[in-house]
């Protein structure tokens, strides 16, 4: 037997059919107030039953036939020995998405909405971004023929930019924050018809942000005790909860991992929230650009699987973050952009809490490379180049 879908209103249950027309559920969206999260934000429900281990393509809403030919998923899952020894924690694991098409998990997302894409006949996707969605997006785009608008704030780390243009997208700068240009893009979206890819709002993109934890379960071949996600707006935090409760509730797997929220200390919305119970804009700064989120756009959705799971927040430092990224290109090989360094700060700052026995996995993100400007700040920048090897003395 196989399985089907439909959406489910995150906060009024109420359900509805899969549709592009669809993003967010009309009843709650109409209490949306400026300066908070998404309401409304729609769950993809898995209905049915299967009498076998399911493939990872039965479990998303769309028909393998529409899944593009491209390198996304199936991504590394190792133990990086060094560290396993130094920190006396065997058992802990890097989940690589710097392996994916463009370099960053957002990759997953993507890939779901540009199978639904083709699957209706859409040949334009419209986003707003930090950087990674939009060149991932704009990547597989490429790859699969649709023609992509990317609304980018002008701060945004250079390669990224470059690297959504590279692959042909067009690029409009936004004057001022993501939080803008999430809006901006939507309004463009509304005005224009086009599908929306932004982060949340469209609910292909924690689904498909979901196939990081049912590949880490396949891998691991049970379920971890921690994993750690860095978090901005609280996509990829939704997806991880999002595979590992499909796994329960079709009987495959019996427990939900401890999963800890890892967020930069000058971008803590949902680490806030969890303690306050509600969310307050911030003026969010952080060398980590990809979770550095004002108003973290599935910040409800986040927050109460957080509550309901035991999930737990935890903060770092800049200086912790950048410390880390080092530590990871150094000891483990593992050249990771800062956002994505966040996790292995997270587990740092925790690890005394944990049992040393523990299955830990840590999400590494996104690539070093998408951001050297942060990179160079803990290297020693070679200034004087030689002419023979005595200049060396
Ligand atoms: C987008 C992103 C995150 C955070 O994901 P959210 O869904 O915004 O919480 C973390 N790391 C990297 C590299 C990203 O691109």
């Amino acid at each position: 037997m196989s399985l089907s879908f439909y959406y489910q209103c995150s906060e009024c249950r109420k359900e509805f059919d899969i549709s592009p027309e669809l993003m967010i559920c009309p009843d709650c969206h109409s209490h949306q107030k400026i300066e908070e999260p998404l309401r409304g934000v729609l769950e993809v429900v898995i209905d049915g039953h299967l009498h076998h281990s399911p493939k990872i393509s039965e479990l998303l809403p769309v028909e393998a036939d529409y899944y593009p030919q491209i390198p996304v998923g199936n991504t590394p899952l190792w133990k990086p020995t060094g560290l396993n020894q130094e920190l006396k924690f065997p058992n802990l694991y890097l989940k690589d998405d710097t392996h994916n098409l463009t370099g960053s998990l957002k990759d997953r997302a993507s890939y779901l909405v540009a199978a639904y894409a083709m699957r209706e006949n859409i040949r334009e996707i419209v986003l707003a971004s930090t950087g990674n969605a939009g060149s991932s997006m704009a990547g597989v785009g490429a790859a699969t023929g649709l023609s992509i608008t990317l609304f980018l704030p002008e701060t945004a780390p250079k390669a990224k930019m470059v690297q959504a243009l590279q692959y042909g997208a067009r690029v409009i700068p936004v004057s001022g924050t993501y939080d803008k240009a999430f809006d901006l893009s939507l309004e463009y979206s509304l005005k224009y018809g086009i599908l929306s890819r932004n982060t949340a709002y469209n609910p292909l993109t924690i689904e498909g942000k979901k196939t990081v934890a049912l590949e880490i379960y396949n891998q691991l071949k049970l379920v971890p005790d921690f994993v750690f996600v860095p978090t901005g707006d609280g996509v990829i935090l939704g997806g991880v909860y999002k595979g590992f409760k499909d796994l329960l509730k079709l009987g495959i797997i019996e427990r939900i991992p401890t999963i800890i929220a890892v967020q930069a200390e000058g971008s803590n919305a949902i680490a806030k929230a969890l303690k306050t119970d509600k969310f307050t804009p911030i003026d969010a700064k952080t060398v980590a650009d990809s979770i550095s989120v004002g108003i973290p756009r599935n910040g409800y959705y986040a927050l109460k699987q957080l509550k309901q799971y035991n999930g737990k927040c935890v903060t770092v430092s800049d200086e912790a973050i950048l410390s880390a990224q080092k530590e990871l290109s150094v000891k483990a090989g593992l050249f990771a952009e800062p956002a994505a360094a966040a996790s292995y700060a997270g587990f740092l700052k925790m690890k005394d809490d944990l049992d040393n026995g523990a299955i830990v996995v840590l999400l590494i993100t996104g690539s070093g490379l998408k951001d050297i400007e942060s990179a160079i700040k803990k290297i020693n920048f070679p200034t004087n180049a030689i002419a023979s090897l005595g200049d060396l003395e």
